[in-house]
Formats: C-alpha cells, structure tokens, sequence
C-alpha cells in the first residue's frame, strides 16, 4: 500500500474544510491556536512511517492522555478498576454533571472526563511520584524523551476547569476518589497539557495495534487480552456522544481530544493519527474525523 500517497491525497482533499470549526475556546491557552491546522501520521506494525503537513508537530493532546493513563491504571489494578468505573458510552458532553449524580458518582466509562479522574486518582494511589510517572511511561512508549507537560495550558484548564472542579467534588462526595480532589484534578490538567505530535501518538498507541506488544522494540506493554478490551473501550467511549457516527463512518477504535488530535487504531495493521483544531458541536476534530473517514474508505482500513 502506498501509505504515503493516501495521506498526501487526503490532506489535499480536507483543505476545504480547514478552518472550520471551533477551537476549544473554554481553555484560554488552546483557543490561540490557529484552527486551519492540519498533520496526519501512520504508523504500520512492520515499523514504517509516514507523515504529511503538520504531523511532526507538537499539539495538546488532551482527552488522548485518558488512554494512556487507563492503559496504566489496568496494569495496576486490573478489573477491581471496573468497581468504581463503568464500560458503557455514556451518550452525553464529555464533561456532563447530571448523569454522574444520577447514577451516584459511578462515571459511565474511563475515558469521559469523570471515568478519567477515578483513573488518575488510581495513579495517585499508587505512585509515588505519578506526575512523573505518567510523563515517563509516555515516553517510553512514543520513544521520545522531549515530550512534556506545557504547564501554561495545564495553568489555563486549572484557571478555568469549574466542570471538572465539579464532577470530581461529585466523585469525592460519593466516596469515589481516594485523594484530595485538589491532587487529582492537578494530575489530570496536567496529562490534558502534555504536548505530543501526530507522529509520537502513532508510536505510542502502536502496542494496541499488535496485540499489547510494540511491534518495533518487541516489548510487551500490555497483555493481549487487555489490549483487546482497551481498543474495545475506545471504539464504544473513545469519542464522547459522537461515538456511533464515528464507528459508522471510520469503523476504527479511537480516541479524541479537545485539542483537535484523534488516535485510531487498525488491529493487526497500524496507528493513524490526525490533528486538525478546529471542533465540531461534540468536540471532536471536524477535519480530523473528515480525513480519518477518507483513510479508512480508501485504504479499507476498518474492522468492519
Ligand atoms: N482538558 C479537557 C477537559 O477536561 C479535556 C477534554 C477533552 O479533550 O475532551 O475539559
């Protein structure tokens, strides 16, 4: 396949709708940026890559953290995380309050903003340093030792984070987080705020295209049962309350982020990752989910 030619075609082809969309304004340090960006990566489970535009360059990945702190909370405590967490699409805004009382501080799933703060009061659990954790094992899966926080938009989500303030008082109300809610929310602006390019997430996602393993270093990262359960995660939660429209267009497990990026996974095959700012009304990439459904359609990229 001439993955090369596919992602310069694509990019040609979502020019049109650059520029649209929102960019998250609610978080003052993304609202900055300019919404007409536009990368793409892919990264096959024989190791080769492949990029175009801005797919080297560095964004916020946002809600995409939520993968990676799950896929370390599962490798710590296993299923007892599934007491305190559900595995249902939650079929509302990533970071809505009324269902979280409603079914008394169980949040529906681990990669809403909810399921993600149980997740990281996990880590905070059970890490000594887990700030310094997190970033380590990020690393260590992208390969890249440059990846960091970007503590000017951790200190704008902190600043203006009165949702997340709430659903975690929420959780802490019904006895679902173990920390300070002060503690927790710090670790999670802070995962929110890491900075990684198109390039660095294929990479990092790349064991969950190859059965837990990473398909360049040969190093088990998770066991393959729970890379399974993982992609499924994402393919039923990975995307907020847009999820089935995804699965109906693009068919890929994969997760979003307020910051424009989505990482989707083709088990057996590759990581596919695209930034583009600009949001659709659910909060996902408009560009992005445009040039991951002519990706999918054209390379017949799906597990349907
Ligand atoms: N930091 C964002 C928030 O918690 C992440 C949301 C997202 O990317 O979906 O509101």
């Amino acid at each position: 396949m001439d993955w090369q030619n596919h992602l310069d075609r694509i990019a040609r082809d979502v020019r049109p709708k650059l520029g649209r969309g929102q960019v998250a304004t609610y978080i003052d340090a993304l609202a900055r940026i300019p919404n007409d960006r536009f990368g793409m990566a892919v990264r096959t489970i024989d190791g080769a890559e492949f990029t175009v535009g801005d797919g080297e360059v560095p964004f916020s990945i946002q809600s995409i953290s939520k993968l990676f702190t799950l896929t370390m909370a599962m490798n710590f405590i296993g299923d007892r995380l599934w007491k305190r967490v559900g595995r249902e699409p939650s079929g509302n805004p990533f970071n809505s309050l009324v269902q979280l009382e409603r079914e008394e501080g169980i949040p529906r799933n681990p990669l809403i903003n909810a399921g993600a703060h149980v997740v990281t009061d996990c880590l905070a659990a059970h890490c000594r340093n887990p700030q310094r954790d997190i970033i380590r094992f990020i690393r260590h899966i992208a390969g890249n030792q440059l990846i960091d926080y970007d503590g000017e938009v951790a200190a704008s989500e902190r600043a203006t984070g009165y949702r997340n303030f709430a659903l975690a008082n929420f959780l802490k109300s019904f006895g679902n987080l173990e920390n300070d809610v002060d503690k927790v929310l710090d670790l999670y602006f802070h995962q929110c705020a890491i900075s990684m390019s198109c390039l660095d997430l294929c990479r990092a996602a790349s064991f969950l295209a190859n059965n837990g393993v990473d398909p360049v270093s040969g190093e088990r990262i998770v066991p393959k049962a729970r890379a399974r359960r993982i992609n499924s995660l994402m393919l039923t939660c990975g995307l907020y309350d847009a999820v089935g429209n995804f699965a109906f267009r693009v068919g890929l497990p994969a997760k979003s982020g307020v910051g424009g990026g989505i990482i989707a996974v083709w088990p057996g095959h590759l990581t596919v990752c695209v930034w583009s700012p600009g949001l659709d009304k659910s909060g996902n990439s408009l560009a992005g989910t445009r040039a991951l459904e002519l990706f999918a359609r054209r390379t017949g990229a799906t597990i349907f």
